[in-house]
Order: C-alpha cells, then sequence, then structure tokens
C-alpha cells in the first residue's frame, strides 16, 4: 500500500467513525422530517378511525400521534388489530404477535408493539426521540407486522424460531423492515432515528455496535432513500 493511502487511512477513519457517533444532521435533510406541529389538528380524526382496532397504554399525545402518521404509511393494517404497550426491555422497541395467535386464525391475529418503558435499560427511551425519529422507528416495527400478516401460523412459528436462533435470519429480517419502511416514505424519520441511537451518550456501545450490526446504518438507510427514488 502505497504511503498516502495508509496516511489517508489513517487521519481520516477516525474522523469518519467520529461522524457516525456525533455529527450533526445535514440541514437539507430536515426538510423532509416529520413535524408534531403539523399533524397536531389530525389527531381528533386519527382517534376517529382507529377506535376499534388500536390501543396505546398511554395517555401520551406526542407518541400517539406519531403511531397514527407512521401507520398511516401502511393502509394495509387500518383493521388489524395491535396494542402500543410499555415493559422494561433491552431494547427501544418490539413488533410481536400477541401469544394466542396461535390458536387464532390469520384474519383475526392481534399484535402488539412493546415500548421500552424505563431509562435504565441498554435500549433507548423513546422520549428522549424527536417526534420525528419515533414515527421512524414505529415505522420500523410496522413492517415488521405488515410482514407477519402475509405468514401462516406456521409459517410465523417457523419465523420466530430463525430469528431466535439464526443471527444471519436475523439480520435479513431487521434490514427488511428498514428498507420496508424507507418505501413506505419514512426514509428520514427512521434516519433520525438511528442517527440519535448513534449519538446517544447514555446508550451502552455494545447496543450500538448490535444495532451496526443488524440494521441499515445511517449512511445505508441514505444509500436506500436515493435508490428507491431513483424506481
Ligand atoms: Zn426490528
Amino acid at each position: 500500500m502505497e504511503l498516502r493511502i495508509i496516511l489517508f487511512a489513517f487521519i481520516f477513519t477516525p474522523i469518519l467513525s467520529l461522524c457516525q457517533d456525533s455529527c450533526t444532521i445535514d440541514h437539507s435533510i430536515k426538510k423532509y422530517f416529520f413535524l408534531q406541529d403539523s399533524f397536531e389538528d389530525s389527531l381528533t380524526y386519527y382517534r376517529k378511525l382507529f377506535r376499534k382496532t388500536k390501543k396505546i397504554s398511554k395517555k401520551d399525545e406526542r407518541l400517539e400521534l406519531a403511531f397514527y402518521v407512521a401507520l398511516r404509511h401502511y393502509p394495509e393494517l387500518e383493521n388489524t388489530s395491535i396494542r402500543v404497550k410499555f415493559k422494561k426491555i433491552n431494547s427501544t422497541m418490539v413488533a410481536q404477535p400477541e401469544a394466542d395467535f396461535i390458536v387464532k386464525s390469520r384474519n383475526n391475529r392481534r399484535y402488539k408493539i412493546i415500548i421500552n418503558s424505563t431509562k435504565e435499560t441498554i435500549g433507548m427511551n423513546y422520549a428522549d426521540l424527536t417526534f420525528n425519529a419515533l414515527v421512524g422507528w414505529i415505522g420500523h416495527e410496522l413492517a415488521h407486522i405488515t410482514d407477519y400478516n402475509k405468514k401462516s401460523n406456521g409459517q410465523l412459528v417457523q419465523f420466530i424460531s430463525n430469528y431466535l436462533f439464526s443471527r444471519k435470519h436475523m439480520k435479513h429480517t431487521e434490514n427488511c423492515a428498514d428498507k420496508e419502511a424507507v418505501k413506505r416514505g419514512l426514509g428520514y424519520a427512521l434516519y433520525e432515528g438511528v442517527h440519535e441511537l448513534f449519538r446517544n451518550p447514555k446508550i451502552f456501545k455494545h447496543y450500538k455496535e448490535r444495532n451496526k450490526e443488524y440494521y441499515l446504518t445511517p449512511e445505508e438507510i441514505l444509500a436506500e432513500i436515493k435508490r428507491v427514488e431513483k424506481e
């Protein structure tokens, strides 16, 4: 390797990795962000629209609105039963079928999105996310639910076991959910969500490393947005 290449790598590699953790977001991207103020007038309409099938177990209008804004990008989930609940978990959010799915038909299946409720776990607390980033994280979870919805009970059991025991399968699943969220127009929200995770000093390093391994990085999300825009 030429000396100048070695020098380039020596000087810029630490800068680039530092950048991933702490750089501010390019101003030109912010115009694509979801702003809470722009949707506040729609909250009553959304509550009415989803009153039969969606439940949020906490009174938090910001979270409720972010959930509905993300949900509007998945019209096929309009009649799907989803509840949002809070629990101490070791990640930021997770989407799962309700435990009784095995005795129900696919059409009557219910899902839950569990959100990390404490600040003491290794996951990110939802209260630390901006409105736009919250839309992005929830959009990722809804992408999982659209995927579960396509599976029969047997396929879902197989999927869960693959997810738990195969790192390759887990990475593929998480990458697909990120890509689906981008395809649905939630790319910049997801980008800010992941960006916030990497620059949050309260988040354990190994959780950030795990995120880099299984999910799209902020740079990969931007590349995916550009790829989808070209299609
Ligand atoms: Zn996921």
